[in-house]
């Protein structure tokens, strides 16, 4: 089945060729009909199976016909966090280009002014984070009774950062007339109950769990015979050098592990650049632009910062940690192998991992995951004990101060934040009180102030 049999129009699908798709994944293949008969949709499927075309092609399609009027967007989407807002951005700019759509962001560091302006204009598709979405509304500064189409993208993700209050408010202020189409990786009952409530007789669509992903991905485990934090970083060295790495992401359980594991493999030599919830949105974005273009080969990343995120064709992925959850080990895996082809993923298991092993093999219903025959040599230098689990004052590149904060490639203080007038007071999004505590403390993307550098197409 190709493109053209999905009932797309032409210049939707010239666009959609030049972004050099041929083939339509399972779930665009099955959404798209649906969601242009005028369908609400829920579909379950993990991350990179393509979702976003899934439903931006369909939108497109729908809103090149009518005009948008003054703050009254014609459709909406929430996205989880302010990457995956632009990356669905990204999406709309790409496919639309042939359609005179105009857009609008509501997501942190990104300018309100700009973006009021473009509402008090008319926008056909305005992209949110729920936070910053209701703090807009509260201000008055946009009705949503012109809603045509309404998307949740990554509905799980957001009832683990606590989102799922916003969001029934927003549904709740949108008009029952309105299209749906909802996507979620797994149908926690919260989310059954959500989507039970607000969609109207929705095709349900669900495309086959990892385990078919798995299949193009080799497993490997390292064991080591400590917890020893600078053993572990050894080990991952080891790995890295292994043949054929071509780049790869290597995930940590706390963001504090991901600082400390990118300084130090920065220290021998390695191109690595961390990514987590706590650094600064210029430099996350930095970040991935380098890692997409190659320019850095290692992404060391917690699992919030990386769940969802467009990276394509990694090849390898590191588990410096064993992941706490077991479902997070299918995320971090299924990074690589994508699309059919081959992937690699490295495990460190230490022996106070055991618990959490076992429930990863049970998971995925295996006795064992082939353990690599490597031996791990310690270096006289790096055999520093306690000291060595935090990170030393010159390794966080730092004087004085032992702040991460103070670091100028990173999150700007709160006065830089005041000087600009234009930001809203809320730059946050903030879990709300009556959030779900499933949310992980470790990793709470606790929000930053406005980074300086904000991509061009967000400012257009
Ligand atoms: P998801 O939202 O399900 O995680 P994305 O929409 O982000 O997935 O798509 C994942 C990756 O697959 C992206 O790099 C995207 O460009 C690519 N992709 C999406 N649809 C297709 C397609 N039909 N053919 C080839 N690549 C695609
Ligand atoms: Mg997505």
């Amino acid at each position: 089945m190709s493109f053209e049999d999905l009932g797309l129009e032409p210049s939707i699908l010239k666009a959609v060729s030049e972004a050099g798709y041929s083939e339509p994944t399972p779930i665009q293949r099955a959404a798209i009909p649906e969601a242009i008969r005028g369908r609400d949709v829920l579909g379950i499927a993990q991350t990179g199976t393509g979702k976003t075309a899934s439903f931006t092609l369909p939108m497109i399609q729908r809103l090149s016909k009518g005009r948008a009027r003054a703050r009254m967007p014609r459709s909406l989407v929430l996205a989880p966090t302010r990457e995956l807002a632009a990356q669905v951005a990204d999406n709309f700019e790409k496919y639309g280009k042939y359609q005179k759509l105009s857009m609008a962001l509501l997501i942190g560091g990104v300018s309100f002014a700009d973006q009021d302006a473009k509402l008090t204009r008319g926008v056909d598709v305005l992209i949110a984070t729920p936070g910053r979405l209701l703090d807009h509304f509260e201000r008055g500064r946009l009705l949503l009774t012109g809603i045509e189409v309404m998307v949740v993208d990554e509905a799980d993700r957001m009832l683990d950062m606590g989102f799922i209050p916003d969001i029934e408010r927003i549904f709740k202020l949108t008009p029952i007339t309105r299209q749906t189409l909802f996507f979620s990786a797994t149908m926690p009952p919260e989310i059954q109950r959500i989507t039970d409530q607000f969609l109207h007789d929705p095709a349900r669509i669900e495309v086959a769990p990892p385990a078919t992903a798995a299949a193009t991905i080799s497993q490997h485990i390292l064991r080591l015979e400590t917890k020893a934090d600078n053993v572990k970083r050894a080990g991952l060295r080891k790995l890295l050098d292994t043949e054929g790495v071509k780049n790869g992401i290597i995930f940590c359980n706390r963001k504090s592990t991901v600082d400390i594991v990118a300084k130090s493999l920065q220290k021998h030599g390695y191109n690595a650049r961390p990514i987590h919830g706590d650094l600064a949105q210029a430099f996350r974005m930095e970040t991935l632009e380098k890692f997409r273009s190659g320019e850095t080969k290692f992404l060391v990343a917690s699992d919030v910062a990386a769940r969802g995120l467009d990276i394509p064709d990694v090849s390898h992925v590191f588990n410096f940690d064993v992941p706490v959850h077991a479902e997070d080990y299918v995320h971090r895996i299924g990074r690589t192998g994508r699309a059919g082809r081959q992937g690699t993923a490295f495990m460190l298991v230490t022996p106070a991992d055991g618990k959490q092993y076992d429930a990863i093999l049970k998971m995925l219903g295996v006795k064992e995951i082939d353990a690599l025959n490597i031996k791990v040599d310690v270096e006289p230098r790096e055999q520093r004990s306690r000291a060595d689990e935090r990170p030393r004052r010159e390794e966080r590149g730092e004087r004085g101060r032992g702040r991460r904060r103070t670091r100028p490639d990173r999150e700007p203080s709160s006065s830089t934040r005041e000087k600009n007038a234009a930001a809203p007071a809320g730059d946050r999004e903030r879990p709300r009180k009556n959030a779900e505590p499933r949310r992980r403390k470790e990793e709470s993307e606790d929000v930053v102030g406005l980074g300086d550098h904000v991509p061009a197409f967000l400012l257009r």
